[in-house]
């Protein structure tokens, strides 16, 4: 069986013809400058961008929906650009409730490619309007993932440069306690 072509579909005039807004969507656990860079970069092709934070009972996270989309609100107070609501169900839902064509999703290093490929195309099964915009953050973090700053983090790694200082400090409120010390240098 062959699959139908899956061709553009035709202008709706409900939504905006040209994308003023896109929606970063993401688990956020925590927020990492990975994210920053996207959003800012975003920033430059859209004029509003709506950060959804998946509220994801399954994935367990060390900060809660309420808890992410403070931090992420905060870190970005002084851009009212950008706005931060936290959804659960269909991502395709949620941008048709919000009357938005575009959702940006960031691509690191070759790993999401796959997975990220699988969910636009079903993303686009679901409802052809809404477009995935992928956009790489700069090669610094290209490698950066919020699993892996936990990670590092809680082995009392340094994470300084891989969060905004707000990320950092509720890390060290979280994870403090269980944080591992340092294994001092040798000397000489
Ligand atoms: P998920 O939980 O859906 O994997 P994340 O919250 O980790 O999502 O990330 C949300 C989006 O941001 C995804 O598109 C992911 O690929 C992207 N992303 C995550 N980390 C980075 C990073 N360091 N640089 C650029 N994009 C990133």
């Amino acid at each position: 069986m062959t699959a139908k072509p899956q061709r553009p579909a035709p202008p709706r005039p409900d939504l905006a013809p040209v994308a003023k807004q896109a929606i970063y969507a993401g688990s956020f656990d925590p927020i990492t400058n990975g994210h920053v860079d996207i959003v800012k970069r975003g920033l430059r092709i859209f004029d509003r961008i709506l950060v959804a934070v998946l509220e994801n009972p399954k994935k367990d996270p060390l900060f809660t929906t309420k808890e992410r989309v403070a931090m992420i609100r905060e870190i970005f107070s002084g851009r009212p650009e950008v706005e931060v609501q936290s959804f659960h169900g269909l991502l395709v839902d949620f941008a048709e409730k919000n009357r938005t064509r575009v959702v940006i999703r960031g691509l690191r290093a070759i790993s999401d490619f796959e997975y990220e490929f699988q969910m636009a195309l079903m993303n686009r099964k679901q409802n052809p309007e809404v477009e995935t915009f992928f956009m790489m953050p700069s090669l610094r973090y290209s490698f950066l993932s919020s699993a892996l700053t936990k990670e590092v983090f809680a082995l009392g790694g340094n994470v300084s440069d891989l969060v905004p200082r707000l990320v950092e400090r509720n890390l060290r409120a979280r994870l403090g306690g269980q944080r591992r010390g340092r294994i001092p240098k040798k000397a000489g």
